[in-house]
């Protein structure tokens, strides 16, 4: 299928420039707020936003027979629920008035309150997260976890070659890029000692992005591999922070919780699967050969470049790790098609995260845990300081990108600050 708003020979009026994430190409949805607007959805372009609901408003819109506030709600739902035909549709028309050939809005009187600077605005959360799932779907990372914690020798755990592993998640702590949090306290338990309550002190991010399912089924459902990506409306960046001495003593025998509820950081931009198909590559070979309802064909793993930076307070601030989500063992289409295999039905807006994101090389490992092999290598910092976790006051910074052709596609940031324990 041909999908028109990705075509590389598309030039914008607006003026892009080349290492933005936010091209022509691109057009990315998310919901803003500033001293005039509560909240309206809009698109990234370049250094601006465009404001949706003022386009709709202005009737550039008609013949898309979009309710009339569709882009005055708080959150996306309700437009992503319309079906990917709508959607599509009103990324193309967007993509059309922001063509060089095109000068419907380039003459418009009201220009000032369609395009507004990012700077100039706040960015809200873009959907209600009803149900959040993370997986543990890399390889290089479940492997160093395991090496670590268990067996080297045996380093995966009997099922993870057979199906891709995951728990629920909590939505209410899901936060928007920008936010800051207080280190979480909790239950620790130091070797040959009991248990002792207070602040974490492994404070670790995980580098994830995660999928928002766009088209909601009913109980007893099952997605097929074949279907899923009809089910997945786009994809952010996704920081799944984890207080590891919290998680060490609690997670035995049903994983992750505590350890992981206290806060969790989306980018705010939401990248459609539209505007990523350009950059799927091969999966990786899965050996031995998955379960028949695990079966799928074409390229659907997606080269997307991602970086972590720690930003100490008032300091610059210094790549920790690069990974790539084209390391994934299993794809968001198998994640999808798991989850559902039971009958689990899934709603527009729940979030599935991709499990902490690990290249085969010690920089590309997607959490201080791996990369600096559970402090025994600490990470040397710009400013001359060291890191075996994260300290208080930093800043924690993802970024990820697709680039080929001379097309760029990028997610933006997903950054939260950590403050002292309260
Ligand atoms: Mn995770």
């Amino acid at each position: 299928m041909e999908i028109k708003a990705n075509n590389p020979a598309l030039k914008s009026w607006i003026d892009i420039k080349p290492d933005s994430d936010f091209s022509i190409q691109n057009l990315p949805f998310g919901v803003y707020s500033d001293k005039q607007v509560t909240h309206h959805a809009c698109i990234a372009i370049g250094e601006q936003i465009m404001d949706l609901h003022m386009v709709h408003h202005l009737h550039y819109f008609k013949g898309l027979s979009l309710p009339e506030n569709i882009f005055a709600n708080q959150y996306l739902n309700e437009f992503i629920a319309l079906g990917k035909e709508v959607t599509r549709k009103l990324r193309d028309r967007v993509s059309e008035l922001l063509s060089n050939t095109n000068t419907e809005l380039q003459n418009s009187p009201n220009k000032d309150q369609i395009f507004k600077k990012q700077s100039a605005v706040q960015m809200l959360m873009p959907v209600r997260i009803g149900d959040y799932t993370d997986f543990y779907s890399s390889i290089d990372h479940a492997t160093n976890v395991g090496k670590m914690f268990r067996d080297p020798e045996n380093a995966l755990l009997p099922n993870w070659k057979h199906l891709p592993v995951g728990y629920h998640g909590r939505a209410s702590s899901i936060c928007v890029s920008g936010h800051s949090f207080h280190r979480p306290k909790g239950q620790m338990k130091p070797n040959d000692a009991p248990p002792v309550f207070g602040p974490c002190k492994l404070l670790d991010f995980e580098l994830e992005t995660a999928f928002i399912i766009g088209k909601q089924t009913q109980m007893g459902e099952t997605i097929s591999t074949e279907k899923a990506d009809d089910y997945i409306f786009g994809m952010v960046l996704f920081n799944d922070w984890s207080a590891r001495d919290i998680q060490t003593w609690e997670y035995v025998p049903l994983g992750p919780f505590l350890a992981k509820n206290f806060a969790s950081t989306m980018s705010p931009w939401i990248v459609t699967l539209d505007a990523l198909e350009p950059f799927r590559v091969a999966g990786y070979k899965q050996e031995p050969k998955v379960l028949p309802y695990l079966e799928y064909t074409g390229n659907k793993n997606i080269d997307i470049n991602l970086e972590v930076l720690i930003q100490p307070e008032n300091s610059e601030a210094t790549t920790v790790s690069e990974s790539n989500y084209k390391y994934m063992y299993w794809t968001a289409e198998q994640q999808l098609t798991h989850h559902t295999v039971n009958g689990c039905n899934v709603n527009v807006g729940d979030m599935m995260a991709s499990g902490t994101i690990s290249g085969p090389e010690k920089h590309q490992f997607g959490s201080m845990l791996e990369l600096t092999w559970r402090g025994a290598n600490p990470i040397k910092m710009k400013d001359g300081s060291e890191r075996k976790f994260i300290n208080d006051n930093d800043t924690v910074i993802m970024k990820g990108y697709c680039q080929k052709n001379n097309v760029r596609v990028g997610f933006g940031e997903c950054k939260a600050k950590l403050l002292s324990a309260t």
